[in-house]
Formats: C-alpha cells, structure tokens, sequence
C-alpha cells in the first residue's frame, strides 16, 4: 500500500508542468507542490519535528495547506486539521486532547494571544512549542515563507511508514451531535478512499475538481485533495463558499468534477443568476455529508446537467462508504446513497446489533478498509462504536434493499419520539423540499410534557416567497400520517451552519426554544 506523500511523488513525476491547485490566487504545478511540501518537511525536520508528533493546521482553502498536509505526511507527523471557525475553547480542546507540538494558522488567526500563554507555560500537559503562520505579516512567528528558505539547506526526512500501522491524521468529527472526536486514520484508511473515490467517478488526470467544502473537513481532505492527487488531476478551490463564486469559477476553470453538500447546491440552482453560466464542461460530482433531497439531486442532473453521484460516509471511515453508480436509473440515484464500496461490509442492525431485515429501518454498521483505527485518547468511545467483529457503528439509520442500495433515514439522535410513535425528520424534509416556496427546512424535536417530543419545522422560504404556518401545514397533511405533521411551524431567515455546510440541529433546537419561551 502506499503512503501519501508516495501519491504525490508519482503525480509530480508523471506530470510536473501541470497545474495542481488553483486557490483564486495561485496557481501552482505538480513540481512547486513537492518542491514545496519536501522544503517545508526538511525546516520541520530540522526544527525537531519528528515521525508521529502531533501538528494542528487551522487554515482555509490554499494551496500552502495542501503543500503542509503532504510535507506532514513526508515527515511521518500526524496531520490534525482544525475549522478555521473554531471558537478559542474548541481550538484548546484539541491542543489538550491531541497534545499537538506545532500549529499553522493563517493571517485571520484570532487567538495568538491565549496560544502565545501555552508556548511560555509549556509542562507535562502542554506542548505547544511553536506556532507557524501562513500569508501572515506577523513577525514574532515563524512563517511559511521562512520555512520554505530554511528548508534548502537541510536533508529531506525520509522516517519508514507503514501504511496500515501509522496514523496519517487525526481528524476531529464536526461537533454536530456533541464533543469532537478524533478519529485517527492510517496512510491506508485515506489511500484507500481516495482510490476508490476515483474509480467511482471514473476520474482522469484530465479532470478538474471544484472543492468548495474545507480541506480541514474529511470531505475536501480524501475524496478532495488526495483523490486529485492520486491521478494527477487538478483542484480548484473556494476559499469562502458563495453560489455566485462557485458558477463562476465552475465556467471559467472548466469544471468536470463538482463537489459539494446539499446546502451548496441548493443555493447554486435557486441563484438568480444560475442560468446565465456555462456550466457544460460539468461531468459528474459527489453530494454528500448531509442528507441529499431528492428533488435537488434530480435538478443538479436536469438543470446543471451534472451526472452527480450521491455519496455517505463519515469523517471515521475516511468518508465514501456507499455510492451510486453511473449505470443506476435517475430514481435509484436520486433516492439512495448507492451500494457500499468493494473493500467495506456493511450492515444495518436493530438495537442489539442483529441483522434486520430486508427494507427494515436500522443502524448502519461497516467494516472495512477506510474505517478508522479508533478515537485517539478515547478508549470507551472507541470500544462502544466498535463491536468484537470489528463492525464500526455509524449511529445513522437506514435500510437496504435485496440489491445493496441503501437509503439513509437520518441520524439515530435525531429521531423524535411523539407520543410513542417515530417520526424521522429526514421523511417530512423531503415532502418539504419539494414545495415551491422552500428554500431549506429541519425538522426537530422539542420536549412536551404530554407526548414526550413534538415536532417543529424550522423554514427559510425563498426570497420573495410568502407562507404561513396553515398553508404548510395543509400541503404537507395528505403527504404523511397525522402524527407525522409538524406541531409547529417556524420561520427563519438563516439555519446555523457548520463551516462544512451542514445544519447544526443541536443548536437549532436551542434557539427555537428561546425563541418559544
Ligand atoms: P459529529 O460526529 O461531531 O456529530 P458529523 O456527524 O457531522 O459530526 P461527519 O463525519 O462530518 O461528522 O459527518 C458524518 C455524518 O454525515 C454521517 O454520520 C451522516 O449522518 C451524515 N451524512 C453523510 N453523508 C450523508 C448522506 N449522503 N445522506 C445523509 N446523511 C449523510
């Protein structure tokens, strides 16, 4: 098996002239992309960086990312990407729980000062010892651009990697159902994703890939820079994701691969603007993270003209575990999530972990080649999502029909349980979505003292669309079962987000219940 840094010492071989990364303000070949990644390798190396320390990387869609998170692999250190909107707590959390000896971070870092106190009281609990800045003018720190000139008079590390054993990153979960978490995955984990990423999407050195979602995500991170990489293809990044930037970078780069979650392409189809650009060079793509709508996956093939493929994984199992195919029909493609990969088992099981049957609502349960090696430092968390046959449990639930396919039916958590009987918010999302005047919409629980959990709608109409809580509830009334009807309606004119795009419905129901009270 192959490590990452091998990934790209065979692309800047193969193809050194060609460009690798477009980041909106650089352009940058196979050949500056290694030169650089082995320069910055060697100023580690030499600043005492060794094979297995921990390095925290806050920073957003550049190419010195990509450069840094291939140096890291070089050097054998642990890649822990960190959100770029991670509050000072969060950013502590991980420095504490990763025990993380170096941090890169960009010109909008926020927080030197609470970091500047860890760097001075170092001790057995803290081993800060050094921040690094990126496209930065501060000058108390060491910088990128003094790394890459100091690199030149030093050796380039070569510390023996073993795919299978060694942790390339550890990643962090992105906090929408509680703590992050990291998940350690090995050199194989993402190699192996990334391999079958490509091969899912029949991708060639002659693709060009829009990856709009972070690089500090799993989702930019393996099936983004890594699966470019692998065939020498080439990424174009959105530093700050907008609808308007996204078509026009897809017109202008003639963009083949289009990535993105669900919110992303929502806002590109409804953009005033969509039908003025050339979105023709679109050959396939990956919707993923969130749950897809089914109404949206159709446009994205009508509309866009994308043959995009619907994807589920997580950040444990270095993402892509199902896909669909190029060869489904439009309502398999737009209503599933695909077959689980070749390398992966999976299975969905009731609460005591037995197989359920055929079309039977369950927990999803995997093993296989991406899956995770365990949460680092976290040996109940590891050992309760894991059971003795080595099946990682997803905490999602789902079905599979006598084909494979799976459908996802949402998240475990957010089931809501009114009055004894389950309602799954994914089901009445999607009636949603398909009215008119919807632009996004969450379904959530909020607590009743008679029937335990009622249901609530939370809607942000599209622009110049009016609704009120009776016409929604009567459209939606034929649709599903009474109980099934949202107990309430609200309104809002923004949902929280997560920098990756997803709807936080933790704090979603936070805010509706302040808002209620
Ligand atoms: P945390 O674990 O901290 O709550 P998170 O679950 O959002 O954060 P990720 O690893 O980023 O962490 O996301 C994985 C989750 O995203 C899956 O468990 C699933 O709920 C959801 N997901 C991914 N792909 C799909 C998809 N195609 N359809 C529906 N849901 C999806």
């Amino acid at each position: 098996m192959t490590t990452v840094f091998e990934l790209l010492e065979k692309a800047s071989e193969k193809y050194p002239d060609k460009e690798a990364v477009f980041d909106g303000a650089n352009r940058v070949t196979y050949r500056q992309l290694i030169e650089e990644a082995r320069l910055i390798a060697a100023a580690l190396a030499q600043k005492g960086y060794q094979k297995g320390d921990r390095v925290m990387v806050s920073l957003p869609n550049w190419y010195e990312g990509v450069a840094i998170y291939f140096a890291l692999a070089r050097l054998g250190a642990i890649l822990i990407p960190c959100n770029t909107r991670y509050s000072r707590e969060e950013l502590l959390y991980i420095l504490e729980n990763s025990g993380a000896k170096g941090m890169f971070v960009g010109k909008d870092f926020q927080y030197f000062d609470t970091f500047e106190q860890y760097l001075k009281s170092r001790n057995e609990d803290h081993h800060l010892e050094d921040i690094i800045t990126v496209r930065s003018k501060k000058s108390e720190y060491s910088s990128y651009s003094d790394l890459l000139k100091k690199g030149r008079g030093y050796p380039v590390p070569s510390p023996s990697i073993t795919p299978s054993e060694d942790v390339y990153t550890i990643l962090y979960t992105s906090g929408t159902t509680g703590r992050p978490k990291g998940a350690m995955l090995t050199h194989e984990n993402v190699v192996y994703s990334a391999t079958i990423t490509v091969d899912a999407l029949k991708c060639s050195k002659d693709d060009v890939y829009l990856i709009p979602v972070p690089i500090f995500h799993v989702f930019g991170l393996v099936p983004g820079i890594l699966s470019v990489v692998l065939k020498g293809s080439k990424m174009v990044f959105l530093e700050e994701y907008k609808a308007i930037n996204a078509l026009r970078l897809i017109e202008s780069e003639k963009v083949t691969v289009h990535y993105g979650v669900p919110t992303m392409f929502i806002l590109e189809l409804n953009h005033p603007e969509f039908h003025k650009f050339d979105l023709s060079s679109l050959r396939t793509g990956i919707i993923a993270a969130a749950p897809c709508p089914e109404e949206i996956v159709r446009k994205i093939r009508t509309e866009m003209g994308c043959d995009i493929q619907v994807s589920y994984g997580l950040t444990e199992t270095s993402a892509p575990i199902t896909f669909t195919s190029f060869e489904d029909d439009d309502y398999l493609k737009s209503t599933t999530v695909g077959k689980f990969l070749p390398g992966y088992d999976g299975k969905i099981v009731d609460a005591q972990r037995q197989k359920v049957g055929i079309g039977e609502i369950g927990e999803i349960a995997v093993k296989g080649k991406g899956v995770m090696k365990g949460y680092y430092k976290m040996p109940e968390y590891t050992q309760a999502a894991f059971d003795d046959d080595g099946y990682f449990y997803t905490g999602d639930l789902g079905t599979m029909d006598e084909q494979g396919y799976v459908r996802i039916v949402g998240r475990k958590k957010e089931m809501i349980i009114r009055g004894g009987y389950n309602i799954y918010p994914r089901e009445i999302e999607e009636h949603f979505y398909k009215h008119p005047s919807i632009l996004e919409v969450a379904i959530i629980g909020l607590p009743d003292t008679v029937l335990g959990e009622i249901s609530c709608a939370v809607i942000k109409l599209k622009p110049g669309h009016e609704e009120d809580e009776q016409s929604l509830k009567e459209y939606i009334k034929d649709k599903v079962a009474d109980f099934k009807v949202p107990d309430r309606i609200i309104f809002v004119d923004k949902l929280p987000i997560t920098a990756s795009g997803k709807i936080i419905k933790h704090e979603l129901k936070n805010i509706i219940t302040e808002k209620l009270k």
